[in-house]
């Protein structure tokens, strides 16, 4: 179901950027997410998103982002894409995420877009007007190259091959772009070949760095709809895991040292960073300069 609502606030914000991925300011535009990965954190009991197949839409989002945008100080990057994609299927009549990046590409603030989706290449345009200001990232989130495995975990996001093309094609424009190697599936993405395959697929399209976290964080809501979808898609890994974690938040491969072992030298074979570009502001010399 697709419900409008009304949001108080937009834009949370830090007194530093954070440390994984740069962002300053965060917001989100919807609530729930029509990508529906079985893992989606956001399914934890903390959130309080009741139902997480609702998708509530922040119907007055851009003017408050507007409003809110006016009254900051300080300039940093605004990280969209934390607890729901910017670019779900909805966005395309919506268009929340193509009129926050108007509004932010007028006040001269930099992005970071983290999604699953091809959609944020209709906003190339906006991208590159950001870019030439200050700095527009896209990070697309892919867990394994491998289609059919993703149609299974990730069943309403475009395939990790359209996420793929459209990477290069941002690269191609000059929108520094990587992927987000995260969550790693403990008994279904652990393998050095899946690691692998999506550095190198990564480099192919043209990827500048890759970010990875091995493991997936698991708790209350997130746990219980996980282990429900794993015993209908791939019986037996949920009593894996059941095992192996019981009822341990963090879930690291067993294998984690020989994956960040393979992760590591493969990034640096191929010259790939393993961290998020940042955007700096201006030094006071700087601004001073262009005037
Ligand atoms: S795209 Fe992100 S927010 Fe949406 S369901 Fe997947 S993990 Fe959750």
């Amino acid at each position: 179901m697709i419900r409008e609502v009304e949001a108080k606030t937009l834009l949370s914000h830090s007194k530093a950027p954070d440390p994984w991925f740069g962002v300053k300011y965060n917001m989100n535009l919807y609530r729930g997410c029509q990508h529906q990965c079985i893992y989606c954190d956001s399914r934890s009991e903390c959130y309080r998103i009741e139902d997480f197949n609702d998708v509530l839409v922040k119907a007055n989002a851009i003017p408050l982002l507007r409003r809110e945008l006016a009254s900051k100080r300080v300039k940093g990057t605004i990280g969209f894409g934390s607890m729901s994609d910017p670019y779900l299927p909805i966005e395309r009549e919506y268009r929340l995420t193509r009129q926050a990046l108007e509004a932010i590409a007028e006040r001269h603030f930099p992005v970071h877009m983290l999604t699953k989706s091809d959609l944020v290449l209709r906003d190339l345009d906006l991208l590159e007007a950001i870019n030439r200001e200050t700095m527009a990232l896209v990070s697309f989130t892919i867990t394994t190259a491998d289609d059919d495995l993703a149609r299974k975990l990730e069943p309403g996001a475009p395939l990790p091959s359209a996420r793929l093309k459209a990477l290069e094609t941002l690269a191609a424009h000059g929108i520094r772009s990587g992927v987000m190697l995260m969550p790693v599936l403990p008994f279904l993405e652990d393998s050095v070949e899946n690691i692998t395959g999506v550095v190198k697929a990564a480099h192919r399209h043209g990827a500048a760095y890759i970010l990875t976290s091995f493991g997936v964080t698991l708790r209350d809501r997130q746990r219980e709809y996980f282990y429900q979808r794993l015993d209908e898609l791939f019986p037996g890994v949920a009593d894996r895991y059941r095992r192996t974690y019981g009822e341990r938040y963090s879930c690291l491969p067993l294998n984690h040292r020989e994956l960040e072992h393979a992760f590591t030298a493969a990034c640096g074979r191929l010259g790939i960073a393993t961290s998020v570009p940042r955007w700096e502001p201006p030094s006071r010399a700087e601004q001073l300069a262009l005037f």
